[in-house]
């Protein structure tokens, strides 16, 4: 084990709730982690002791806010190395790619154009383009997948285009798991000019992000998947796209200033940072990145890549049990979506519960995914830095108990 998951399990007093009489199993975390008492208590911190608006105020307390909010949002940029400037706040990774389809999408695309998604995407990605779509006249494509639940490359390739203004993608599947080549994807997009959004939801929280590396132009991700406050998420985007782009939502603090024929907007980011913003997110978010620092994002990947390991090697051998996407727990992020034949997902999902087990079950905000493998929903468990081995063990040993009583 890379770091003491037993002593960071000590933060999280949810787990030591008893679920019908059993010990707390947390394996719902692609919906959204738990929140360690760092980051409860600095939003505690903040409420009882600083809270003011920011950036209006010359009053200390406004001032004392408004450093620990840029003190903290400077801390959220760094944490996927970009900057405050290109940070923009949303509320979560669905906000954020709406913002793009709105604000530069609706801009910029017009009637022939194309937009390139997959069918693997978590309806957040899908269905603004669709919007975006119906809108501009645009046309949207779907790549395909593999049988195995990995992206087909092929069919990425023959879907860009010189029409393709918008290629959106997700870096990390929140069913099959499957982590996508980032590189391959910017290239192909960015060699016929178009603007490549990425969706983090799913990487973001367990794989170590930079966006100068990745070199995209938009990447979206939500705070509560990754220990922080829920109403939190980032839009990062390439300074030169954020620059010409105008802001989809305008209001108090968007500009330097108005008169009744003219507007002049305000600098980045806060010219997107409309209204009041979530303060205490963004300090509580801050305070999550502080402590996926300590642990440090290797150890995050390296935890999440055992815990999967150790799943997909003891569900082989239950003949039952079908896995959705890739075997190789390398290409995964850290979950593991799965059905039990003749079982309904939603069944072994409640019987799960019986044992203090919390799983996702059903078509987890990608329909078209599970259709396109033959499934009407799966079982999902999805696990993150404070989940154990022996709480995999315990996990697959009661799914044994399931199918044996299910005649
Ligand atoms: N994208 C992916 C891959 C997700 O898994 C999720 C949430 O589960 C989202 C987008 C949407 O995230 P949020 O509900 O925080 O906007």
């Amino acid at each position: 084990m890379i770091y003491d998951v037993n002593s960071i399990r000590e933060d999280f007093p949810i787990l030591k709730r008893k679920i019908h009489g059993r010990e707390l199993v947390y394996f719902d975390n692609a919906a959204t982690t738990q929140r360690p008492k760092q980051v409860v208590e600095a939003i505690a911190k903040f409420y009882l002791y600083y809270n003011a608006n920011v950036h209006r105020g010359f009053h200390t307390l406004s001032q004392e806010a408004s450093q620990l909010f840029e003190e903290s949002y400077e801390e959220i940029a760094k944490f996927i190395n970009g900057n405050m400037e290109e940070t923009i706040l949303t509320i979560n990774t669905t906000d954020a790619i709406n913002i793009v389809a709105y604000g530069w999408g609706l801009r910029n695309l017009k009637k022939g154009d194309e937009i390139v998604t997959t069918v693997m995407e978590h309806h957040s990605n899908m269905l603004p383009w669709r919007e975006l779509a119906e809108l501009t006249g645009a046309k949207i494509k779907y790549v395909d997948i593999t049988e195995d639940g990995e992206l087909n490359y092929k069919d990425l390739e023959s879907k860009i285009t010189e029409r393709t203004k918008i290629v959106a993608f997700t870096l990390a599947s929140n069913v099959v798991g499957t982590i996508n080549d980032y590189k391959k994807i910017v290239n192909l997009a960015h060699s016929v000019e178009a603007i490549v959004i990425a969706d983090g939801a799913q990487y973001v929280p367990h794989v170590e992000t930079d966006v100068k590396k990745m070199d995209v132009d938009f990447l979206a991700f939500s705070g509560h998947k990754m220990l922080g406050p829920t109403g939190i998420g980032i839009l990062w985007g390439k300074k030169e796209i954020l620059e010409e782009m105008k802001p989809f939502r305008v209001g108090g603090d968007t500009i330097k200033d108005v008169t009744l024929d003219n507007v002049v907007w305000h600098d980045l980011p806060w010219r997107f940072d409309a209204g009041t913003p979530h303060i205490a997110g963004v300090i509580g978010l801050a305070e999550a990145v502080r402590y996926l620092k300590k642990i440090g994002m290797d150890g995050v990947r390296a935890h999440d890549i055992e815990l999967v390991k150790h799943t997909i090697k003891l569900m082989k051998e239950i003949d039952d049990i079908e896995i959705l996407g890739p075997l190789d727990p390398e290409k995964r992020t850290g979950l593991v979506a799965f059905n039990i034949k003749g079982l309904h997902h939603h069944i072994v999902a409640k019987a799960l519960d019986m044992y203090g087990i919390a799983v996702r079950s059903g078509g987890h905000c990608a329909h078209p995914l599970h259709y396109r493998l033959n499934y009407q929903g799966s079982v999902r468990a999805s696990y993150y830095i404070y989940n154990t081995k022996e709480e995999v063990d315990y996990f697959v040993e009661k799914l044994q108990k399931i199918i044996s009583v299910k005649e």
